[in-house]
């Protein structure tokens, strides 16, 4: 590693270009940075001014830790907007800080649900055109369209005139519209119910699709996008779908923050976090190469803090935090203990504390291919951490979806 420190500074500029070039053609349209940065980031580098490229980096992800992400939530009451809201900011409808469930809503107001963790991340509840007393041709006005980077509208049953009134305005504002069907557990359910001997689940849900898009296109939007969900079940139907199209379609910098803002409720989730947040590793990583802030030289620092620190934001960020263990053993009516089951980085800090420090084992973490590779010359102690309690945390996610999934099947068998 210490030869690598004495190359010329601009055969240095030269690997971070090409290591830039491929960083970017991995990350393909999922990028956490915009354009614009990217222009000036490669040109610098090509012009062998690498601190003038890196401070771009850190302007890049200052304004990603800050931007605003405003999303529209709309239809009528009943559809499932507020329990829509819960779900996508991981909260349970009995929390204290829940959108209220199952209340009909008399406002004409606007509400707004900040996300527990990401606050920059905040979700709107509009009351649909139908609930207020205005002409249609204000809503936009009142609802104050301008803000929001996209809107959802949501709709149950048959389709209503009301939500093809509200689709056309928001597609002539040119503004990111997806149209989501809620209940359909309900719609599957009834349907079983009917005709019992020839029930086909994806008949019947692709008839609902086919529906909503026929109502859409009639309603002149363009290429309409709908998704089907439940929201007693959002780890089925098209809720992790929707969830990933959200946040591609959403402008550069507020990529990261948005799907850090999702509940890990899949593993495709899971790894698309993982996968945005390596980026985000692996352009710090960049900057302390240049800034020379955490060379592989200071690797004896005691580092014991920055540890345990990046255990526990990754932890929050994956919902496997103490308060959010706890309160999901509660809901499953089973320990913590038992819900940690298989899980490796809660007792990191205690049993296996120090294995992060064997390198090569850590190191073959970054020839997983799917993955962005850092380059070698950036490899610090602080990458080799964060990438190592990043993955470890991204498995257990994963791991506690099995275990819910098992407790919650023993909780639904004893209710039933
Ligand atoms: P809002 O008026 O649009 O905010 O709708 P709510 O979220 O308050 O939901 C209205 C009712 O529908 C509540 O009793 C919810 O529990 C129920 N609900 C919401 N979404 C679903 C769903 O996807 N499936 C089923 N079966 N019930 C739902
Ligand atoms: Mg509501």
């Amino acid at each position: 590693m210490g030869k690598l420190f004495s190359k010329s500074s601009k055969t240095k500029a030269q690997d971070i270009s090409s290591a830039f070039d491929e960083f970017l053609k991995n990350v393909k349209n999922e990028r956490i940075i915009p354009q614009k940065y990217i222009t000036m980031i490669q040109s610098y580098l090509k012009r062998g001014d690498t601190r003038r490229a890196v401070y771009v980096i850190r302007d890049a992800l200052k304004e990603i830790e800050k931007v605003p992400i405003n999303v529209a939530v709309t239809g009528e009451a009943g559809a499932g907007k507020s329990s829509f809201i819960n779900a996508l900011r991981g909260v349970r409808n009995d929390e204290d800080n829940a959108a209220p469930t199952g209340v009909i809503q008399t406002t004409e107001e606007r509400v707004s649900y900040k996300h527990p963790v990401i606050s920059n991340v905040v979700i709107w509840d509009l009351p649909g055109t139908g609930t207020v007393t205005f002409p249609a041709q204000k809503y936009p006005k009142e609802m104050k369209f301008d803000e929001y980077d996209c809107f959802i509208i949501l709709s149950c049953t048959r389709f209503k005139k009301n939500d093809a009134q509200l689709a056309k305005l928001i597609h002539k504002m040119k503004k990111n519209l997806y149209f989501v069907r809620t209940k359909v557990d309900n719609d599957l359910h009834n349907q079983k119910l009917c005709k019992p001997n020839n029930f086909n689940r994806d008949h019947v849900l692709q008839l609902i699709q086919d529906d909503c898009l026929q109502h859409l296109k009639k309603a002149e939007v363009a290429d309409p996008r709908v998704f089907l969900i439940s929201n007693l079940d959002v780890s089925d139907y098209d809720f992790s779908e929707l969830a990933h199209t959200l946040s591609r379609e959403l402008p550069a910098q507020k990529r990261l923050n948005f799907m850090l803002s999702l509940p890990s409720i899949t593993n495709k989730i899971i790894e698309h976090k993982m996968k945005v947040l390596m980026q985000k590793i692996w352009l710090e990583a960049i900057i302390d190469f240049v800034l020379g802030i955490f060379s592989p030289e200071s690797i004896n620092d005691n580092d014991e803090g920055m540890f345990r620190d990046t255990l526990n934001k990754f932890r929050i960020l994956f919902s496997l935090d103490d308060t959010s263990l706890r309160r999901m053993a509660q809901n499953l009516k089973v320990s913590v203990e038992e819900l940690k089951l298989g899980m490796k980085s809660a007792h990191l800090l205690t049993c296996e504390k120090g294995n992060y420090q064997n390198s090569t084992n850590t190191l073959k973490y970054f020839s997983v291919s799917e993955h962005i590779l850092i380059p070698s010359i950036c490899i610090t102690k602080k990458v080799l951490v964060q990438v190592y309690v990043l993955y470890l945390v991204a498995e257990d996610a994963k791991t506690l979806l099995k275990n819910e999934k098992i407790f919650r099947y023993y909780v639904d068998s004893l209710q039933a």
